[in-house]
């Protein structure tokens, strides 16, 4: 099976990352970055660009020049106008049967998102070194049915299997590790390009709730980035007399200044700005920008992020003072001033060291080693800790869901009748690694009637469990036959806890030798008693055969030694008389066969 990997499809960015010995990893891209800008360009020569090259052709190709297609997912289509209108209003309808039209052909925000998970998925093979067929992909808390649609459409146009989609706050407290902890509250503030997101997380059970979201999808960096922007405008209008607000390009280059020297400003107090000298009429030009002025020029941007931090923690009924944690996400959590912010209202240190640009997609990743399997102490999140199945012929446990499949999944298997003309079967449904039924846990039982009467293995009844992304598992029995069919349903309330969990592996593991022992007598001996069904079939139709009687002779002997066998218990003995038994069964078949054949031959001649 091939690597499950983890997705960030981000607004502004997106990043890939992968399980390497029990630790997230970042995938780099082919540039060798963790980051890919979720840019989408179009040459004019026809090719297609996706990520930095697409950024930074952006400044040349602004009309052509797709950005932040997440918001445009499953959302209504706005009017749409021409040029830079159609790309800035996608920015805002990811989703959405809004189309952009380039070069005569149209794009939905799927097809966009596509080309950038193409991206993604090539870079990631090509880093692994292997093929990547499956993702974890994560989504904003507060995305509906349609943008979860969408998301998962946009891969697999990219040959990309979802095997989950993830809530972004929930990842960024898996990439820390936080179901471990067992920190009970935390809030995720995720302040990106384009959206802020703020979510109240609950902890219980080894499953992150999300108990509220709130947060303003029109505020992230791209706004300081134009406060910025116009800043930088004004200084060199005022130092330099000249007007970067007049073309397409040249605003697009004024908007990768401003985001520099925000980015600068994170950690410095001042940041030097300088134009390529083809927009300063060959003039070396710089202007400096101090923090403190940006931080003047966005205070009510920052201001706008108060409100929507405290309607969540009041729709999740939490006091700032219950939080344990709190968890910063995306690249504008490094500015000095949201930092002050998210101190002033939590009174909490934000937690941790993950990159904020990172933590969602090493959360994706982390989901993903746990689908994998790979990932032990998380089990309980999404796979079922304990194999499922029912009892079968001779006290056996018949498995239908090994232990640690994902869930939600379903599974179902043909049993068959133990008696002739049987009518009633009852279905006992077990969890545990056992071999022998008695040894597991019941989850529960009960009866399927009515069955058609038929000789003994004649009939065909599915047994199908079904386990949903909660842990509830639906066990259906049908009789394939008449249809009849009953349910139950066992409630997680009923599924074993944690430490019952590791008691029956523990109990398991010790006792795997004698338990396949016990298993295999208990095989031999089924195989044995159908082998002497069909030896007493078969020395029925022999008898008055003249010419078969030495081999029906043998077969009778073998068979009073299998029945001598199974009264003495021991499962080597039965297994030896049952290979006898068998092999003079042949011996009889094909006597009895060539007796026949003797006998048309001799009916056609006369
Ligand atoms: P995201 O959508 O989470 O990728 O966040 C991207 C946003 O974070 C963009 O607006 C970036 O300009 C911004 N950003 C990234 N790094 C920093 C930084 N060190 N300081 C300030 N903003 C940053």
């Amino acid at each position: 099976m091939t690597q499950t990997i983890g997705i960030d499809l981000g607004t502004t960015n997106s990043v890939a990352a992968y399980m390497k010995d029990g630790r997230p990893e970042i995938i780099p891209n082919l540039e060798g970055e963790a980051l890919t800008p979720s840019v989408v360009a179009f040459a004019r020569d026809q090719r297609r660009w996706v990520g930095r090259v697409a950024k930074a052709q952006a400044v040349a190709n602004p009309l052509r020049t797709v950005f932040s297609i997440k918001r445009q997912m499953g959302r209504v289509a706005p009017e749409a106008g021409a040029g830079e209108q159609i790309v800035s209003s996608i920015k805002r309808h990811m989703g959405s049967d809004h189309v952009l039209t380039i070069d005569g052909r149209a794009y939905t925000p799927v097809d966009i998102s596509a080309m950038i998970l193409e991206k993604l998925k090539a870079d990631a093979q090509a880093y692994l070194g292997r093929k990547v067929e499956r993702a974890v992909v994560t989504v904003p808390a507060y995305f509906n049915d349609g943008q979860r649609r969408a998301t998962r459409d946009a891969a697999a146009l990219a040959g990309l299997e979802v095997v989950r989609l993830v809530n972004e706050p929930t990842a960024a407290a898996l990439a820390y590790g936080l179901d471990i902890e067992q920190a009970h509250t935390i809030l995720v503030w995720d302040l990106g390009g384009g959206t802020f997101d703020v979510s109240v997380l609950e902890l219980g059970d080894g499953v992150f709730e999300v108990k509220a979201v709130n947060g303003n999808t029109r505020l992230g960096g791209d706004d300081y980035d134009e406060r910025m922007a116009a800043l930088l405008a004004e200084r060199f209008a005022q130092q330099w007399q000249v007007d970067l607000t007049a073309s397409p390009e040249s605003r697009r280059m004024l908007r990768d200044l401003a985001e520099r020297a925000k980015i600068r400003l994170s950690t410095e107090a001042q940041a030097p700005v300088t134009l390529p000298r083809a927009f300063g009429r060959g003039a070396r030009c710089e202007v400096t920008v101090t923090r403190e002025a940006f931080e003047a020029a966005t205070a009510d941007l920052t201001e706008q992020l108060e409100a929507p931090a405290r309607a969540a923690l009041a729709d999740a009924g939490i006091d700032p003072v219950e939080l344990d944690r709190v968890v910063l996400v995306g690249g504008m959590t490094r500015v000095p001033a949201v930092r002050r912010l998210v101190r002033r209202i939590t009174g909490l240190e934000p937690y941790g060291h993950i990159d904020p640009d990172q933590v969602v997609a090493l959360g994706a990743a982390v989901q993903a080693g746990v689908l994998d399997g790979g990932l032990r102490h998380v089990t309980l999140v999404d796979v079922t800790p304990l194999s499922l199945g029912i009892e079968t012929l001779g006290g056996l446990f018949g498995r239908v869901i090994d232990r640690n499949t994902p869930i939600p999944t379903s599974r179902s298997r043909l049993f068959t009748n133990a008696r002739d003309n049987q009518t009633v079967v009852d279905v006992h449904v077990l969890q545990g690694e056992r071999e022998l039924a008695a040894d597991n846990m019941t989850l529960g039982t009960f009866s399927l009637s009515d069955i058609t009467p038929q000789p003994r293995g004649e009939a065909k009844i599915e047994v199908a469990f079904d386990i949903d992304a909660n842990g509830i598992i639906h066990v259906l029995a049908t009789d394939l036959q008449t249809d009849a069919s009953r349910r139950i349903l066992v409630e997680p309330a009923g599924a074993p806890r944690r430490e019952e969990i590791e008691a029956a592996l523990a109990e398991s593991r010790a006792r795997m030798d004698s338990d396949r022992r016990r298993r295999e007598e208990i095989e031999a001996g089924i195989r044995a008693e159908n082998l002497l069904r069909a030896a007493d079939d078969m020395l029925g139709k022999a008898s008055g055969t003249e010419s078969v009687e030495t081999f029906a002779g043998a077969a009778d002997v073998a068979a009073a030694a299998v029945r001598e066998a199974l009264a003495g218990g021991n499962g080597e003995n039965i297994g030896v008389a049952a290979k006898e038994l068998e092999n003079c069964l042949k011996a009889l078949q094909a006597a009895l066969r060539k007796a026949a054949a003797f006998l048309a031959t001799q009916g056609q001649a006369a």
